[in-house]
């Protein structure tokens, strides 16, 4: 489980996939974990739709199949705001079901349109619950530029001692581009007297289309390297997905070298990028 990974291995090396639009396609889905099996990640990550229900089911098979058939193994994310207590009750009973021994616990964004009873206001919530059922380990989210409610960074980080006092034992962070904020973050939160293990979240970015949506929607600051690369290669597919990779692992290598407890790629779903991230920093993962 996730906590011995941890405490057994430096850095941790994690691989986060999203469960395809339709439940038909879930195919897909298993090319892409046969092909990422491959890169010999410690676990696998599977978000959670928005609205939970069918979407969160969707979450427990791939995560249940990617522990029980390729042998990896999985933590499946799981977020509780839009969700009634029974709701959630019955997800937490469903992952047991398929031998799912480590969540990511999450509030997840909140999205107006979606009706129903609002039982839960926190991720700490979530793992209270969790706590109360038992037998699984737990992950938290953290974002090293502070998330987008908080009012300060530094009240961000007070905030996450609630999910660490619920229970969770290791956290993975918003992706960011600025290895800077990383440090200073963990320095401050390690100052706060948080222990547990950081894994650094990490997202190439090697197609236009993700420009738009992953980088100017992301509150992550974006570094002059980074920016100028943008700039360069915005038109050019081929030349920014090696730009893009490049930038990915000279990020995690330095990571490494300063001695990150852990890297979590988001793959996105595109084993392509994440092999070629691999070739970049395999030397650094034994
Ligand atoms: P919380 O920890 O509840 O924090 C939300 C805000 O409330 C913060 O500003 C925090 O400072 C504050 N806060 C926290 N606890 C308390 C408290 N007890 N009292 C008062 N204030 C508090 N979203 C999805 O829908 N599906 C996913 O699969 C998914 N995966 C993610 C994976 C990672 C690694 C990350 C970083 C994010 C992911 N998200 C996902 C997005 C996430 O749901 C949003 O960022 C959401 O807005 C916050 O979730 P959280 O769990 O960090 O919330």
């Amino acid at each position: 489980m996730i906590k011995n990974i941890y405490k057994n291995k430096k850095p941790v090396f994690s691989l986060e996939i999203f469960p395809p639009k339709k439940e038909t396609h879930l195919e897909s889905i298993f090319d892409t974990v046969g092909k990422l099996a491959d890169l010999e990640p410690d676990f696998i990550s599977v978000t959670y739709g928005a609205a939970g229900g069918i979407k969160g089911s969707i979450t427990s098979d791939i995560a249940g199949k990617i522990k029980k058939d390729y042998g990896i193994e999985a933590v499946a994310h799981m977020t509780c705001i839009n969700s009634s207590k029974k709701e959630v009750r019955h997800m937490i009973e469903e992952m047991k079901a398929k031998n799912i021994e480590n969540v990511l616990v999450l509030r997840g964004d909140i999205v107006p349109e979606i009706e129903g009873e609002r039982d839960f206001q926190h991720a700490n919530e979530l793992a209270i619950e969790i706590q109360k059922v038992g037998g699984m380990e737990m992950l938290g989210a953290c974002y090293p530029e502070g998330h987008y409610e908080s009012e300060s960074l530094d009240a961000d980080i007070q905030n996450l001692k609630y999910k660490i006092g619920a229970g969770v034992e290791a956290l993975i962070t918003q992706l960011f581009f600025d290895n800077r904020s990383f440090y200073r973050y963990v320095e401050k939160v390690r100052g706060a007297g948080i222990e547990v293990p950081i894994s650094a979240g990490v997202m190439p970015i090697t197609k236009s289309s993700q420009i738009k949506r992953t980088v100017e929607l992301s509150s992550a600051s974006m570094p002059e390297e980074f920016t100028k690369m943008i700039a360069k290669y915005e038109n050019d597919p081929e030349g920014l997905f090696e730009a893009g990779v490049d930038y990915a692992v000279k990020q995690i290598r330095d990571l490494i070298k300063h001695g990150a407890d852990g890297i979590h790629l988001y793959t996105m779903n595109t084993p392509e990028v994440a092999d070629a991230v691999y070739d970049g920093i395999s030397d650094l993962l034994q």
